[in-house]
């Protein structure tokens, strides 16, 4: 049985990944010339970048926390499984309702997935240039 003090290790080392892999998206973005507002508390989910004037939001997925269908995401920890199991089936269908919701209010939104960035960032930023459209001069 895991302690809930191995338990919370456990989320701050996941939390502090994703993090981790939403900076590397910002950089990736503001250096291409997008910019954009963080954690925007008044939409649906509080998207981590959001471009007002294009009506579109990204979210980055840590794979493990949202149950990403990948290798990373399928794995669950030993200890706890059931906890564990049902905590991420929660955020997944949080995440789904999210994204309804910003549809409903005519918003679009992509998603970066960790994985997808582990393997071919090239890849992450041409998605996401396809998504947003050109850079404008102007800050959206
Ligand atoms: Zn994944």
């Amino acid at each position: 049985m895991e302690s809930p003090e191995v338990r919370r290790r456990t989320m701050q080392a996941v939390k502090s990944k994703d993090t981790c892999i939403e900076m590397h998206v910002r950089r990736l973005l503001h250096a291409q010339g997008y910019r954009y507002r963080l954690h925007r508390a008044d939409l649906p989910g509080c998207p981590d970048l959001v471009f007002r004037s294009r009506r579109k939001v990204i979210f980055i997925h840590g794979c493990f926390w949202h149950g990403h269908q990948c290798a990373r995401g399928k794995r669950v920890p030993k200890t706890n499984t059931d906890y564990w199991t049902a905590k991420i089936s929660r955020n997944s269908a949080r995440d789904a309702a999210t994204r309804d919701r910003l549809k409903g209010l005519g918003w679009k939104a992509s998603i970066v997935w960790e994985c997808e960035l582990a393997k071919h960032t090239g890849a992450v930023l041409r998605k996401l240039s396809r998504f947003l459209g050109p850079v404008e001069s102007k800050s959206g």
